[in-house]
């Protein structure tokens, strides 16, 4: 037995085990919140409608703002423009600018203009923005298209059926796009390209495996308005489904969903300018789309529009599948929805300031009528910049590049990368070793509490898991997530990760609980999640007349008295 100093110091010793662990951890692991520091702000933004009537005020300072390039002739150089204000014309405020190898924009353009406030004494005197860099802001408009094989995809546009695709590609490029970390399917493949995060950071990993809905301002349109401002950019989610994409808690599947019945988009009906949700075809999503054009083609804008039609001629198992004409004619319809809004965005003298993506959240399985593994689709843009293939989760930080958004902090920091630049050193490596991996992660153990048992009050759950890429650990009781950490994490040849949950049993009623553990390796979209549970009664302590307690605490009292006495002499 230890003697009180010998057990101090193992306590000692115990503690700092911890505290080493836990240092190890946190530096070597962030498997959920990763945190990005925030930027520097060189330059201060106002919008010029406050620029323009506080230039005085502003003189000598490093100022940000945004508006509409007016190259009236010449002003007073030949690289001079006003920056006019997109909706309040008069506020305008004069712009000097050597574009020294720049890129001079259009007349019309929409720009960010950053520099220095300064004073001119030309003419009787002007106060004008010095600008050291001029930024175009594009609009952006991401097309999906539901359930598109890239195989299938690249059949129709060699035979011709895909014109409009084809056009905008021949403006642009095509990329391949693959699916590694969730399951193929829609819920976690729209909310990967609509965040361009790892499934675990948005807790959507299939459409059966989803714990709560997309952290608020985790999606592009809440980061458009954040970042441009709500009053100075319009963003619309249109959509062509409501099973798997709904838009409000305890509609479509999310009514029988087995771990929560929030919506994954929930958040966004109150934070997007127009969310146009339900289930139809391309044809009605289509006019939608229209419509939002016109109404907002003199606006800066961010737009989903999401076509369902060829997935549900893919599920069609009477005359449907991957290989019917159903799936084909569903994809040529998309074609020609997409074509008309190329053409809209012709007639409204607007293509040039705006960017266009096509991608899809999954393919279909070859010759089949689901889409169990399908990891394999593209991106299809008329932005000239993109350079090289990607895995989903470099959909988002691709909008956000077209955007002009990429030099924004991201919180929690995006899991992905532009398509427009090389990934950093290491990234793809890295990324192909996972896909290599099609070992499904094994079973995780529950080491307490043991099956069967009786648990009262708090009870701690400790588990452990291991996989050569084990990326994720979730802790369930009745199929409510609890916990995805902090766990600690050890990391050889292949990833341990050690579990203690406290889990407050106190005001739970009596009965049966299930406790469950997942766990998740890297390549999700291949590997399933291994998953223990065990069962337990919670009991409660029977309830005693007040008198009759008091009593049995008095007994209990004088007991542990004796006790303690006893062993101190
Ligand atoms: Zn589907």
């Amino acid at each position: 037995m230890f003697s009180f100093g010998e057990r101090s110091n193992a306590l000692v010793l115990v503690a700092l085990i911890l505290t080493a662990l836990f240092a190890f951890w946190s530096i070597t692991f962030q498997p959920v919140k990763a945190q990005s520091a925030p930027p520097i702000p060189a330059y201060v933004f106002y919008d010029l409608n406050y620029v323009a009537s506080n230039l005085r005020g502003l003189n000598g300072s490093m100022i940000a703002t945004r508006g509409l390039t007016k190259f009236l002739g010449s002003i007073y150089m030949y690289e001079d423009f006003w920056l006019q204000d997109e909706i309040n014309q008069s506020a305008r405020v004069p712009v000097v600018v050597r574009f020294a190898g720049l890129p001079v924009p259009g007349n019309d353009s929409l720009v960010q203009v950053q520099g220095t406030v300064a004073f001119s004494s030309l003419e009787g005197g002007f106060f004008y923005l010095n600008a050291s860099s001029v930024k175009e802001v594009k609009n952006v408009i991401l097309i999906g298209w539901d359930g598109v094989q890239r195989n299938h995809l690249f059949e129709l546009l060699n035979n011709g059926s895909l014109p409009n695709l084809q056009s905008l590609i021949n403006d642009g490029t095509i990329a391949n796009i693959t699916v590694s970390d969730h399951r193929t399917d829609t819920k976690s493949g729209w909310t990967q390209i609509l965040t361009g995060y790892r499934w675990w950071r948005t807790g959507v990993y299939n459409n059966a495996y989803w714990f709560h809905s997309i952290p608020l301002g985790y999606t592009i349109p809440e980061r458009v308005e954040r970042y441009f401002g709500e009053n100075k950019v319009i963003t619309a989610h249109i959509t062509g489904k409501l099973g798997h994409m709904e838009v409000q808690d305890g509609t479509g599947t999310t009514a029988n969903g087995s771990y929560t019945h929030e919506a994954i988009y929930s958040n966004l009906q109150s934070q997007v300018d127009i969310c146009n949700a339900g289930d139809r075809n391309a044809t009605v999503v289509g006019s939608i789309a229209l419509q939002f054009l016109g109404n907002h083609s003199k606006s800066h804008f961010f737009a989903f529009i999401h076509f369902s039609d060829p997935d549900s001629a893919g599920h069609n198992t009477a005359s449907g599948g991957e290989n019917s004409a159903l799936y084909e004619n569903a994809i040529i319809r998309c074609d020609n929805w997409t074509g008309r809004i190329l053409n809209r965005l012709n007639a409204l003298n607007i293509s040039q300031n705006t960017l266009v993506y096509v991608t899809a959240d999954h393919g279909f399985d070859e010759n089949g009528t689901s889409h169990n593994y399908a990891p394999f689709i593209t991106l299809a843009t008329n932005d000239k910049r993109v350079m090289r293939n990607g895995d989903e989760v470099d959909v988002a930080p691709t909008i956000y590049y077209g955007l002009g958004m990429w030099d924004n902090a991201f919180e929690p920091a995006l899991d992905g990368y532009p398509l427009q630049i090389s990934l950093p050193a290491g990234v793809g490596e890295r990324r192909l070793a996972i896909l290599a991996d099609t070992t499904q992660p094994p079973k995780p153990t529950i080491t307490s509490p043991v099956a069967g048992v009786n648990v009262f009050g708090p009870a701690i759950v400790t588990f452990n898991a291991s996989d050569k890429n084990l990326k994720t650990v979730l802790l369930l009781v009745n199929n409510t997530f609890k916990a995805d950490g902090p766990w600690i994490w050890q990391q050889n040849e292949t990833v341990r990760v050690n579990g203690a949950y406290s889990w407050h049993t106190i005001d739970l009623p009596a009965g049966k609980y299930v406790i469950t553990v997942l766990a998740f390796d890297e390549h999700g979209a291949a590997n399933g999640p291994a998953m223990s549970t065990v069962t337990v009664n919670v009991a409660t302590i029977p309830e005693m007349p007040t008198g009759l307690a008091a009593f049995a605490i008095l007994i209990f009292a004088t007991f542990l008295l004796v006790v303690v006495k006893r062993k101190h002499i």
